[in-house]
């Protein structure tokens, strides 16, 4: 047997190890599997090309756990290692790299990922083991050794009679790490880290129920066989081409991927490119509620086939963070921190030509089917609008695309819609006003009056619309947002409106003081204007300014926070051609008049939903009163 000291200038590398990796002490397992995944590929590498003079048959790796002798083993039958092999890859070129890391990486070692990047997979198995050793016969003719080593630098290194090709590595687990022992975790780091490796991972057994044999008896048992229970799909959907995958596998691979989640994917993305940059992956566009907060980690980054990491920000623009799927790519650095992978230019490559990609897939759904791209839009407006907000190439390409829902449940494209209000929705400055609506039930009235005006009304109603109509604005020339129930509505310049007044000026100064003396305890401004007879009497608007200060103010956004609450500004607006005025106007007895005008401020009020507590109770009194 020969001893050795593992040429080391840190006297003992592996309580440091335990210290600095603890929070990713898990990953050992997907290391020791991703190393027997390489040594049977690099087998099958060198027999394809005739190398290994060997056959390679269907080789597998298995995972066994032995509770009694507390070990956790290994076992591929991968190219093996020879003693000068041992020597120079474990002895000398995984101890070095555990070395630098530590040296440079001290504390960002928490980044998860890091470790395999460093040559220091092996010896992360000493996270969990006091004593690790390796049983491995190369597939040369070299003979077999056997190599152990307790969590010192040194080692020893023996002959072994092992007649297998392959490698067994041999944990001892340690007292603190005996979660290692239990199946249960084995199986839950299998099914996280490995689930789709490319070589078969056999851990345990299951029982398969065979046919019955010709002429069984119906009450007779159907027989039963033991076989491998293999935990991999060593084939996933994003590998392969995708001329090759119909609907359905794509909706399989979903599944397979989230068998919690009982949703339907809308529609994949399959992304496939080899230059300038390696990358592949299916995106899949989930259902998505108004609610950003809960979707978020969900798209996995695997590196050839092996899971690192649900946390994607920085590699995927943040607005597909919101997407499901599976991105793969040996070309995304891992070894660095976040903020680092945000300037490295080959992940900004990587963004773009998602982003890219995404868009080009979106215009193509709308121009093959555009009726099923409208009944799909609630369901993505939310990572589309969020795009387009945060993207500007992203912003550029959804011109094409994006839909504007109004509130009869059409969907236009801003041209369409431009093409529509040109004219119509034009306001004293010349600027084109486009009306939205973010609440269909609470906007009804004024959704209704702006419907008979012949004026189209969106619908924006998700919660980043307020941010998106803030981009509208800036990215487009004049062009003026307004919700339906602002001011700015009034000013829209309607040609075929007559505004001819059925008051006089003797009426209409008589008017105004009469609404401004009852409204004067609520602060309002009062306008009469002349509008269709057909229009409300009286009616609530809220300069689109202040409206929308507030809503800020609200949501905490655009930092004007702290600046007290804001006062609610209204202006009541005296429609003079409605007949109701008229008459209120020739009622006999002042205190019949004021009546009358109290009564439409506060149905106005009311259907603002502003009217509450003892001042309802007096205009259903009143109400009352006036009915009977
Ligand atoms: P890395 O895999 O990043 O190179 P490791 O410390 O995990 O670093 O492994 C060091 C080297 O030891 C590997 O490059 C490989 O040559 C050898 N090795 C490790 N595990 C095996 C195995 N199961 N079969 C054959 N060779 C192995």
């Amino acid at each position: 047997m020969e001893k050795g000291k593992i040429n080391v200038s840190v006297d003992n590398i592996f309580p440091l190890i335990k210290k600095f990796l603890y929070s990713d002490q898990e990953i050992f397992l997907r290391e020791l599997i991703s190393n027997a995944t390489d040594a049977t590929l690099k087998l099958k590498h060198l027999s394809s090309i005739g190398e290994a003079k060997v056959e390679y048959g269907s080789p597998i790796i298995e995972v066994k756990v032995d509770k009694e002798k507390k070990t956790l083993r290994i076992i591929d039958q991968g190219i093996g290692m020879s003693e000068e092999e041992i020597k120079k890859y474990i002895n000398e070129v995984a101890f070095s790299g555990a070395e630098e890391f530590l040296d440079k990486y001290k504390d960002k070692a928490k980044d998860s990922g890091i470790i395999g990047h460093f040559g220091l997979g092996f010896y992360s198995a000493f996270m969990v083991a006091g004593k690790v050793e390796i049983f491995t016969k190369s597939y040369t003719d070299a003979p077999a050794v056997h190599w152990s080593c307790d969590g010192s630098p040194e080692f020893s290194l023996e002959p072994h009679d092992k007649a297998d090709r392959g490698t067994e590595i041999v944990l001892h687990i340690s007292e603190d790490a005996t979660t290692y022992l239990e199946e249960s975790t084995i199986q839950r780091l299998l099914n996280k880290y490995n689930k789709f490796m490319p070589i078969p991972i056999k851990f345990g057994t299951r029982t398969e129920t065979l046919e019955k044999p010709e002429g069984a008896k119906e009450d007779d048992p159907a027989p039963t066989q033991e076989v491998d229970a293999i935990i991999n799909n060593t084939n996933p959907a994003w590998t392969k081409a995708p001329a090759d995958l119909q609907k359905e596998d794509y909706k399989n691979f979903y599944r397979e991927l989230y068998p919690m989640q009982f949703d339907e994917p809308l529609f994949h993305i399959h992304l496939n490119v080899d230059y300038p940059f390696n990358l592949t992956g299916i995106l899949f566009f989930p259902k998505l509620s108004n609610d950003l907060s809960m979707q978020k980690d969900r798209i996995q980054l695997y590196q050839n086939q092996v899971f690192v990491t649900d946390n994607v920000e920085g590699i995927v623009p943040e607005f597909l963070t919101m997407l499901k799927g599976v991105i793969d790519s040996p070309d995304i650095p891992l070894n660095v921190s976040r903020s680092y992978l945000q300037s490295d230019t080959s992940v900004k490559k990587i963004t773009s030509y998602i982003t890219r990609k995404v868009a080009d897939k979106l215009q193509s759904l709308f121009k093959e089917d555009r009726k099923d791209f409208e009944s799909k839009w609630n369901d993505i407006k939310v990572v589309i609008e969020y795009g387009m907000l945060t993207e500007d190439k992203f912003y550029e390409k959804a011109q094409k695309f994006a839909l504007y829902p109004t509130t009869d449940e059409e969907f236009v494209t801003y041209e369409e819609l431009e093409a529509r209000i040109k004219d119509l929705h034009t306001n004293k400055d010349g600027k084109t006003v486009i009306l939205y609506a973010s609440n269909k039930d609470q906007q009804h009235g004024y959704i209704e009056q702006a419907k008979q005006k012949g004026y189209t009304v969106l619908l924006l109603d998700s919660p980043i619309a307020p941010h998106l109509i803030q981009k509208l604005e800036a990215e487009l020339k004049d062009v003026q947002f307004a919700r339906v129930d602002a001011d700015a509505v009034e000013n829209l310049i309607k040609k075929e409106e007559s505004k001819v007044s059925k008051l006089d000026e003797t009426q209409r100064t008589e008017l105004k003081t009469l609404v401004e003396e009852t409204v004067k305890p609520l602060g309002y401004s009062v306008q009469a204007e002349d509008l269709n007879s057909d229009s409300l009497p009286f009616m609530l608007t809220e300069p689109e300014f202040m409206r929308r200060m507030k809503d800020m103010q609200q949501t905490g956004s655009g930092g004007i926070m702290g600046m007290g609450s804001m006062p609610d500004m209204y202006n009541l607006v005296v429609n003079t051609n409605h007949p109701l005025i008229g008459e209120i106007l020739e009622s006999k007895t002042e205190k019949k008049r004021k009546r009358l005008v109290q009564q439409g401020v506060d149905l106005a009020r009311l259907s603002k939903g502003i009217l509450k507590g003892k001042e309802l109770a007096d205009f259903i009194a009143r109400s009352v009163e006036m009915i009977k």
